[in-house]
């Protein structure tokens, strides 16, 4: 059997999320049990939303994991680079021999066009596709429109009867009509490519064996099995891997539950623990009771037939379970303290911690009273003393709701930031900045004194943080869908700062 080489591909537009630590620890065994190879791939070709300090999250927290790769963008490897935005010349190269093959071609429809034709087949009772109209443009009129600087796009020719079928390793035959398939885009007018067209010309050059992914990408597999098949190479098996679901078996979200992993590492879980709480919830071993094992026993009996299909609830009740064993049955007490160090006791974050306390003790013994709030992982608020005079529960948690949606794009999670952003949204919801302010000092640190708010925010961490906020909305409970629906509409269409003042 050829060499196994896996990969994970996650985007760079977010922290490192529960569900990538999820497959990357299936594809991590999968390599390991067979002397594979694990690869992690960054997919970075989403030019506005990518941004290269949420790569170098991916590898803090895959460090911090233990799921050490073989090739990637900062290891090197011989199929490299391992960053798809300096691939850019790879992915035109291969989808200029689609357009040459007639299995892909231009479209110079506007967005306007695109707009209308998806309204028209959808009331002629269609999935709402492109239409291929392009499709029919005489080669002279592509020529002409393309020397003539006609923004344009490349498109994938699917074709209009037929079904894909799908052998996945887990979910068995699954079946697609390609008339619900979209000639997809594969290369963007500013000529770079879209997922789909990346993600399988370098699975391809990678030698990707297995492509073990989350379940959420086999509608998308069709469009990749047809890529495979213009360019004439052998597809990868497909193994695609149940989501991850909240306790109410919903696609866990982040409404829910903290997603980053970054929370569960600040707020002191154990990763092994993590881990092993993922294996869990999303795989069997036969024959094994406990369900608590290392990584390396994993690895030693791993199988992906025993990956559980029904679905695996994300419940944090039970991961603390788990990181409490851990704790009391693998730490020795100078284990334990080295942990501690690692974590927020150590050198580091003391550093940054004594300049918000330094004018603030008048003895040693007042530290803890300072800032124990930076060292809990949730601190009690007193949901009566929240609002603000003239403001009722449901402003509060409007507003925090509002901040949520703020943080979730906040790249700058620095003191100055931090200001900034919730300016922004007091003068959105046309509040008093400090009737805000004192409503979060009192969701970060559970009382009414302590360092100054923005700075503890920042050395808090921004998934710390945004915790915090989120389990007081889940208390206080949000109003109903529609209020909120609208309420996201205007936050998130709001003028931008500038021409507000304009
Ligand atoms: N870039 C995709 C993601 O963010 C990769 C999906 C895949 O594994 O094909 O998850």
């Amino acid at each position: 059997m050829s060499e196994i080489r896996v990969r994970i591909a996650p985007s760079p537009t977010g922290d490192l999320h529960v569900g990538t630590a999820y497959i990357g620890l299936f594809n991590y065994c999968f390599a390991k049990k067979n002397n594979g190879v694990f690869i992690l791939r960054v997919e970075d070709t989403d030019r506005l939303r990518s941004r290269r300090q949420y790569e170098d999250r991916i590898y803090e927290g895959l460090q911090w994991l233990g799921l050490s790769y073989d090739e990637g963008p900062d290891v090197g490897g011989p199929y490299g680079p391992y960053r798809q935005s300096e691939r850019g010349e790879i992915y035109r190269e291969h989808c200029a021999k689609l357009v040459e093959a007639g299995k892909a071609y231009p479209c110079f429809c506007s967005a306007e066009t695109l707009e209308a034709i998806r309204k028209e087949t959808r009331e002629k009772g269609g999935a709402g596709g492109y239409d291929k109209r392009c499709k029919a443009l005489s080669p002279e009129d592509v020529q002409r429109r393309i020397a003539a600087g006609d923004p344009h796009v490349i498109r994938l020719d699917v074709p209009a009867d037929g079904e894909c079928v799908i052998q996945d390793e887990l979910f068995g035959e699954v079946r697609y009509p390609y008339s619900q398939i979209d000639d997809q885009v594969l290369l963007k007018s500013d000529g770079m490519p879209t997922y789909h067209l990346a993600n399988v010309v370098d699975d391809h050059l990678m030698k990707i064996s297995h492509v073990i992914r989350g379940e959420d990408w086999l509608p998308s597999t069709p469009k990749h099995i047809l890529l495979y098949e213009y360019f004439g190479w052998t597809a990868p098996t497909w193994v695609h891997i149940p989501l991850l679901l909240n306790p109410d078996r919903s696609k866990m979200s982040k409404r829910k539950n903290p997603t980053s992993v970054f929370y569960y590492r600040d707020a002191g879980f154990l990763p092994e623990a993590l881990l092993n709480y993922l294996a869990t919830i999303g795989y069997r071993r036969p024959g094994v009771e406990d369900e608590m094992f290392s990584l390396s026993e994993m690895i030693s009996d791993f199988d992906l037939k025993n990956v559980r299909l029904g679905g695996s609830v994300f419940d944090a009740q039970k991961l603390k379970w788990m990181s409490g064993r851990y704790i009391r049955e693998t730490l020795s007490d100078d284990a334990l303290w080295a942990r501690f160090k690692e974590w927020r006791l150590g050198d580091a974050f003391f550093r940054r911690l004594m300049p918000l306390i330094h004018e603030r003790l008048e003895t040693l013994g007042d530290m803890m009273e300072r800032c124990h709030f930076l060292f809990e992982r949730e601190v009690v608020v007193d949901m009566d003393d929240l609002p603000p005079k003239g403001r009722s529960a449901e402003d509060v948690v409007l507003a925090l709701q509002c901040l949520l949606w703020e943080f979730e794009g906040q790249d700058d999670w620095s003191p100055e930031g931090i200001r900034a952003a919730i300016e922004d949204v007091t003068a959105f919801m046309d509040w008093k900045v400090r009737d805000m302010t004192g409503i979060l000092f009192r969701v970060m640190t559970g009382g009414k004194v302590g360092p100054p708010l923005f700075e503890s925010m920042a050395l808090m961490g921004k998934d710390m943080s945004r915790e915090r906020i989120r389990s007081v909305v889940e208390v206080i409970g949000l109003p109903g869908k529609k209020k909120l629906k609208k309420l996201e509409e205007s936050f998130k269409n709001r003028p931008a700062k500038n021409e507000e003042t304009s």
